[in-house]
């Protein structure tokens, strides 16, 4: 094995000795996270590469604070019109989509209420009540236009990608993988879990849902193949303010303060890193039976949620697949239940 500037490249050996892949993987910190690769296949150092290579590229342009970003660009662009990269116009379609489908649960334009509270910078403060509610006037994503080519934001309007980026950038990373015919692959983006066909030997990838109330510890894992597996809970980026009340980074557009609407942790299992980032968010936001109709009109995923008084719900598409690692109560929601 030989290790170079943090990526792994290990021949694999068949039982007679005789090589026959590549495995290839690498750790390294991008979009503000830890994140990791790992490809089996003849073509795999040329895509991890190209991989991290694109990852890097990709957190240029969504950057909030980088000035050369499209996103820096919109967000200072007082209200004018900016040319902008197809990677841009694609996440905005999606961030579109979602924000319609999920009654303004999902919002890009909170950005600034986000900031107010620090979690854009880990300088945490419960902002005055007035100074968010100052801010939620300029919060309304049905007043972003996005063409072709372009966007353009209302001048006092601020927005950021931070919901979908991760998801969207693991679907760019399978795209290079299938490019190099990789058949076998795996990656995690900050928790983001997307998989690539199944395991070298054939069976699914097991992935690890964490336990919102214990987040070293696992609640359960998946067994998956092709899909991605993504997490949205209130364990991450959050702090207990003076008042002794614990707040985190997961905003409801309606009030400006955390969503607490009886879930401490969403995650979504689908084909669609874009899709399945940008809907543990918004799914968080809307609440437990607002997440399950949502499931039941949509029909391309699957979810695990974790409610706040510790019970466990998983919907019919994933229950055969999911081992329990803790006692929490549990239920599986089908889609044709009335309740
Ligand atoms: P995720 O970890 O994918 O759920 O994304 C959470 C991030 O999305 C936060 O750190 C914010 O940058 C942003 N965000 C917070 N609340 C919302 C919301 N309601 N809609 C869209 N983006 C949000
Ligand atoms: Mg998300």
């Amino acid at each position: 094995m030989k290790v170079i500037s943090g990526i792994c490249v290990m021949p694999l050996l068949t039982a007679c000795g005789h090589q026959t892949e590549t495995v290839k993987s690498a750790d390294f910190f991008a979009m503000d996270t830890y994140m990791s690769l790992k490809a089996y296949g003849s073509d795999a150092e040329a895509a991890v590469r190209e991989s991290e290579a694109r990852i890097y590229e990709l957190e240029q342009t969504f950057s909030v604070t980088n000035d050369a970003s499209d996103i820096w660009k919109i967000n200072h662009a007082d209200g004018q019109s900016v040319p902008v990269s197809a990677d841009t116009v694609s996440v905005l379609q999606t961030a579109q989509t979602m924000h319609r489908e999920c009654g303004g649960a999902f919002s890009i334009s909170l950005y600034p209420v986000l900031r107010a509270w620090g979690f854009t910078t880990g300088e945490y403060r419960v902002p005055a009540d007035d100074v968010i509610a100052g801010l939620l006037h300029n919060v309304d994503d049905t007043l972003i236009s996005v063409d072709s080519q372009t966007v353009r934001c209302p001048d006092e309007m601020q927005i950021d990608l931070g919901a979908v980026a991760k998801g969207y950038t693991g679907d760019e990373v399978m795209e290079i993988m299938r490019a190099h015919h990789i058949s076998s692959a795996i990656i995690n983006l900050g928790g983001n879990v997307q998989t690539l066909g199944s395991k070298p030997d054939g069976s699914a990838w097991t992935v690890g849902i964490t336990d919102p109330f214990a987040p070293d510890a696992l609640i359960g894992t998946v067994s998956v193949t092709d899909k991605a597996v993504i997490t949205s809970g209130n364990y991450e980026r959050c702090f207990t303010g003076e008042d002794g009340c614990r707040y985190w980074h997961i905003l409801d557009p309606a009030d400006g303060f955390p969503a607490d609407n009886g879930l401490v942790s969403v995650t979504v299992i689908g084909y669609s890193g874009t899709e399945c980032d940008a809907l543990s968010t918004a799914l968080f936001v809307e609440g437990t039976e607002q997440a399950v109709q949502h499931w039941r009109r949509s029909g391309n995923f699957e979810m695990i949620l974790v409610t706040s008084d510790g019970k466990l719900l998983l919907t019919e598409g994933i229950a055969a697949v999911y081992t329990a690692k803790t006692e929490m109560p549990c239920r599986v929601v089908h889609r044709d239940d009335e309740s």
